[in-house]
């Protein structure tokens, strides 16, 4: 594994911790968030580079999680919510970082910017409340997220993933 590709997502990972940090400072009042709500905790699947960096601090951190079994089938609810908690909390993906947030993107045709949070917060301010400073960059941090994978996934000696390779988390503890 390589670790420059490995440090280079930690360190985007730190940077989005540090815009959520502050969109939390400035949004709370308006956000219903909170431990133990797990409405966002879906069956996500992560690029291959996500997925080894947050093997490896699973490894490191949770080594309990790594022993559970398997799922056959995918589930919609996410495999490592445990009473309604994350069980690897600090190796959490970056799209759970995010949850909840008021995330800016582009439409599919890609000729509006349109905004998206959890239905439970924000519901007591109207949408020119957002402007470009006080709203997460969803396309800017996901371009830099892609483009670091491709890094990632050609400097592995197999070759095995094309760059819209996804891998589902709950594989985590496929033995
Ligand atoms: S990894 Fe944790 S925060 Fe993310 S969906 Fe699963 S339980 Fe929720």
């Amino acid at each position: 594994m390589n670790s420059e590709h490995i440090d280079s997502y930690l360190s985007l990972r730190n940077e989005i911790d540090a815009q959520t940090e502050a969109l939390w400072n400035q949004h709370h009042n308006n956000m219903a968030c909170k431990k133990g709500c797990d409405q966002c905790c879906l069956d996500f699947d992560v690029f291959p580079l996500e997925f080894d960096a947050i093997k490896k601090q699973v490894e490191r951190e949770y080594p309990e999680v790594m022993d559970r079994s398997t799922p056959k089938e995918p589930g919609e609810k996410c495999f490592f919510l445990t009473n309604h908690q994350c069980s690897l909390y600090n190796a959490r993906p970056i799209i759970c970082r995010t949850h909840g947030f008021p995330l800016l993107y582009m439409n599919e045709a890609g000729d509006q910017w349109e905004l998206s949070h959890c239905e439970l917060n924000f519901t007591q301010v109207d949408e020119d409340y957002f402007h470009e400073e006080n709203t997460y960059p969803q396309d800017t941090i996901n371009s830099k997220l892609f483009m670091m994978n491709k890094a990632y996934i050609n400097s592995l000696p197999d070759n095995s993933y094309q760059e819209f390779d996804l891998i589902p988390l709950r594989d985590l503890i496929k033995k």
